[in-house]
């Protein structure tokens, strides 16, 4: 059964047990303060399970884009070198939020497995949870007897609370899970060992391939489980391990998700893939991480130094290190296995085949930049090794070159091993775990658990309409952090203050109390569908009304650049054309930042009539038009951008200026007119294919304008106030070049006189021609002095010092014949003399010049001059 069909079959069961099937969401999260990449299939569920978002539908199936490199989940390591473990992999699932439990849980799952795939059930494996003393949970009998209507009983096996009871994180929804494992090995094999005893063993042919998860609790800050209101079902199935076993192969990589991008590495690396394991986990890692880096680039993650961005560009890493070290490929290849992949995946992942040549452009830039950090380490490397004494490489230098330069730590290794040398682990360890220990340090954030004081859970935003409220507070919780210090997350009934999202700030504002009192509220936030308000400190009495205030002001600049940014992207696409793509911005209140698939920089031509467009919707007063909680198929029909990265659920609202009609949550003006002023500011590559363009509105423009004036004034001024100063300058610049050369002639002349005098005040001191002084002249006529005067004068040894703006010179020329005849070199002469002046310097046998910054060695270093030739 081809991969496709395995992914639609598990749709249609589930269809068929009334489950409505949703697309997959996005694999990089963009608004989640707590994850940076979806880790498990019930990721976008979350807000279910914690109760904060109601379900419109109960039961709902899908395939979830995953991603295991980072936090809780990381299985980057291991990928590569086992077979079943993948970076990006798909989840599918079924669930039941509120509706079905165990039961159905357990009786679909065997059904779907059993009787539709037919998966033969003598390899199969289940396990359920044993409890926990600690939590005071007892062994999950409801399980084992579902399972032993399906299984015989020496199938079932108990499960510690590692592996079978599953924890979002820290906090929050949690549960007893049981697992379904299967044994793919050979019957030879499993006469010799038993499967069982391999269960949850780390063996290859004996994996899990389904966890079906009860969420029953919530765990607290403080450790303790209570239970959740309702009780959900939350599975997840590793998509490539279902395939595996359905088309009987004994990796995940031999089946058909990953051989025709395996084919394709063989093709263009000249390697067999099944000869030699070095090799085979080199095309493994290669073929598993283009699919996560292509899927994180198409969600809108690009490569980069901070963040998830930064996972993302080490996963590429990774890929490149294996080609260079076990494929031996020195030149870009990754980039050219996207086609492939996009072919293959681009029908149920229309995102990767529409962003097909921009997820092209980006591996094939960072392939070229990392090689280049690659050879480079390989010289410092080299460096390293030279000044080492004994085997032993210092971990700290180790350690400052994977740190500093990215170079890794593996391959440094590699290589000193191949030169019978080793390094010193511990001493990088010891480095590694500082450097860890200081982030943690920053990073650690302590979260209290919510005080509720009024059991409300949905928290309407009405600051779409209006920017002051009369609130209460529903819940607040303790946030500290050493960046941050103490904060308090208030979560008010409803409230007018917009939280961080969609590229634009979170408002700042205030609550006072009805004594006049005032808490500021520093930043808004959205967490798991919650708005949350950070404050510096807590009200007196959180339990009365407030009168809850936006900041105007901050909001007002905010919109304006807000609703200038879709008229920009507007532009872009008017201007450049329609392969312009959004990938990403910032909004703030001081200026906007907007990023787009564009493969050129913009001329000044481009930027103006990108300008100008913008100015002329502004100028054009064209009204607001706003359609809230719409299906996405209407805003759709209303020539909305389709955009990936919405998720199920959410019904969208649209934000239309006259053609302008994008899907948003942000805050705008009411009227185009509002925005009165637009100017960019800034155009730039961030990336490969990727522009950036910084721009200001309405009174920043102001500013920018009366700034500009204020230096054209002082110009002015400094030009002594000229009618048309822009002549003046270019006076300025025609009588600049003329001087120059009226100066280099002058030098010229001085030169030649100089020349006439040098030559008599050469010595002859054992048959040499030597002369050594101090002059005062510029480095190039220097050069031409020594050469005209070593054609004229035999056997000459010249010397010759300078001093400049604060730093000293030495230059030197010796006749060829003396080079040999008297083994003089003036490379090595003005290395050693530049000494005396601080610095050094190098060139040729014949002629050497020497920088340093201590003009007063000049006279010591022209009398030791005469050392060379005595
Ligand atoms: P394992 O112990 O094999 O790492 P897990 O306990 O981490 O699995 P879950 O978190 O329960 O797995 O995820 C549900 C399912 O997703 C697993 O049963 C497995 O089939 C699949 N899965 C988990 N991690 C990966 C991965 N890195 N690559 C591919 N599939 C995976
Ligand atoms: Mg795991």
């Amino acid at each position: 059964m081809k991969s496709q069909q395995v992914r639609q079959q598990f749709l249609d069961f589930f269809a068929s047990k009334k489950h409505t099937i949703v697309p997959s969401s996005p694999m990089v999260l963009k608004n989640d303060p707590t994850l940076m990449f979806t880790n498990a299939g019930m990721v976008p569920f979350k807000e279910f399970f914690l109760g904060q978002k109601t379900v419109k539908d109960k039961r709902i199936a899908d395939t979830q884009k995953c991603l295991r490199v980072s936090g809780k989940h990381n299985d980057l390591e291991e990928v590569g070198k086992d077979t079943y473990h993948h970076t990006m992999f798909e989840m599918l699932g079924n669930w039941s939020f509120g509706d079905y439990f165990k039961k159905e849980a357990i009786d679909w799952a065997w059904e779907l497995l059993v009787d539709v795939l037919k998966i033969d059930k003598d390899c199969l494996y289940v396990t359920v949870f044993e409890g926990a003393k600690e939590d005071e949970l007892a062994y999950d009998q409801e399980a084992y007897d579902y399972w032993k209507k399906h299984i015989s009983e020496d199938r079932i096996i108990n499960g510690n609370k590692k592996d079978n009871f599953w924890e979002m994180g820290a906090q929050g929804p949690c549960g007893p899970c049981s697992e379904i494992h299967v044994d793919i090995r050979s019957d030879e094999d499993k006469a010799k060992i038993s499967g069982k005893s391999l269960v949850n063993m780390d063996h290859p042919q004996v994996v899990e391939i389904w966890n079906l998860v009860f969420m029953e609790f919530n765990r607290k800050a403080d450790g303790s489980l209570e239970k959740l209101p309702a009780q959900h079902v939350d599975t997840g199935m590793g998509f490539e391990r279902l395939c595996m076993v359905l088309q009987n192969k004994q990796s995940n990589y031999d089946t058909d998700v990953f051989t025709p991008l395996i084919r394709e590495v063989e093709a263009i690396t000249n390697n067999d893939y099944g000869k030699d394991e070095e090799i085979d986990i080199a095309i493994r890692v290669i073929a598993d991480h283009v699919r996560a880096v292509a899927f994180a680039v198409a969600d809108g993650q690009l490569p980069s130094n901070t963040g998830a961005g930064y996972v993302i560009r080490r996963i590429l890493r990774r890929a490149i290190r294996y080609g260079f070290t076990f494929l031996n490929k020195k030149e870009p290849f990754i980039y050219k296995l996207v086609s492939t992949l996009s072919k293959q995946m681009g029908d149920y992942f229309p995102e990767i085949k529409a962003q097909n040549q921009l997820i092209t452009n980006v591996i094939k830039e960072e392939e070229h930049s990392f090689l280049r950090t690659l050879e480079q380490g390989l010289i410092l490397l080299d460096g390293i090794i030279k000044s080492t004494n004994g085997t032993k490489v210092s971990g700290k230098k180790a350690f400052e070159l994977y740190d500093t330069y990215g170079f890794p730590i593996d391959l440094t290794s590699l290589i000193l091993s191949e030169k019978g040398m080793t390094l010193n682990e511990d001493e990088f360890t010891a480095e590694l775990e500082k450097q860890k220990n200081r982030s943690r340090a920053a990073a650690t954030v302590e979260t209290d658990d919510w005080v509720v004081l009024i059991d409300d859970n949905e928290e309407e935003f009405v600051g779409y309409d209006i920017l002051e409220t009369n609130v209460k507070i529903t819940r607040y919780r303790k946030v500290s952090s050493k960046k941050h210090g103490d904060l308090y997350q208030l979560v008010f009934n409803l409230t007018p203050f917009y939280p961080e999202g969609g590229g634009q700030v979170g408002d700042k504002g205030y609550l006072e109390a009805s004594n006049g009192n005032v808490i500021y509220i520093v930043d808004t936030k959205k967490e798991n569908n919650l708005i949350i308000h950070f404050a510096k400190s807590l009200p007196k009495d959180p339990s009365q009304t407030f009168k809850a205030v936006v900041d105007q002001k901050q909001r007002y600049r905010t919109a304006c650049n807000h609703s200038a940014t879709h008229l920009l992207h507007q532009a872009l696409r008017e201007v450049l054309g329609t392969h312009v793509e959004q990938k990403g911005s910032a909004v703030h209140s001081k200026n906007l930042r907007f990023d787009f698939s564009h493969y050129a920089k913009l001329t000044a031509d481009e930027l103006q009539a990108v300008e100008d467009f913008v100015n002329a919707r502004i100028e054009s007063k064209i009204p607001l038009n706003e359609f809230r909680n719409i299906p996405i198929e209407v805003a759709l029909k209303k020539g909305a951008m389709a955009l990936f990265g919405e998720k199920y659920g959410d019904t969208v609202r649209a934000i239309q200026f006259g053609n302008s009609v994008e899907l948003c949550g942000g805050t705008h003006v009411q009227n185009t007119g509002d925005i009165w002023h637009f100017k960019i500011i800034s155009e730039s590559a961030i990336a490969a294919g990727i522009r950036r363009i910084e721009a200001i509105t309405n009174d920043a423009v102001k500013g920018y304008y009366s700034e500009n004036n204020k230096i054209y004034n002082n110009i002015k001024e400094l030009l002594k106030n000229p009618q048309n100063p822009q002549k003046a300058i270019t006076d300025l610049q025609e009588e600049n070049i003329i001087l120059k050369k009226q100066l280099e002639i002058l030098l010229k002349d001085k030169a030649k006189s100089l020349k006439g005098e040098l030559i008599h005040e050469v010595e002859n001191i054992n048959g040499i021609n030597y002369l050594a002084k101090k002059l005062d002249l510029d480095q190039n006529s220097i050069k031409d002095l020594a050469f005209d005067l070593g054609n004229k004068i035999e056997n000459l040894f010249l010397l010759i010092g300078t001093e400049k703006e604060g730093k000293a010179f030495l230059t030197c020329f010796i006749s060829k014949n003396l080079i040999e005849e008297k083994q003089l070199n003036a490379g090595q002469i003005v290395r050693e003399l530049g000494k005396l002046i601080q610095g050094g310097g190098g060139g040729q046998p014949f002629f050497a010049t020497a920088g340093g910054k201590n003009p007063k060695g000049i006279e010591e270093a022209l009398e030791n001059g005469k050392r060379y030739i005595v």
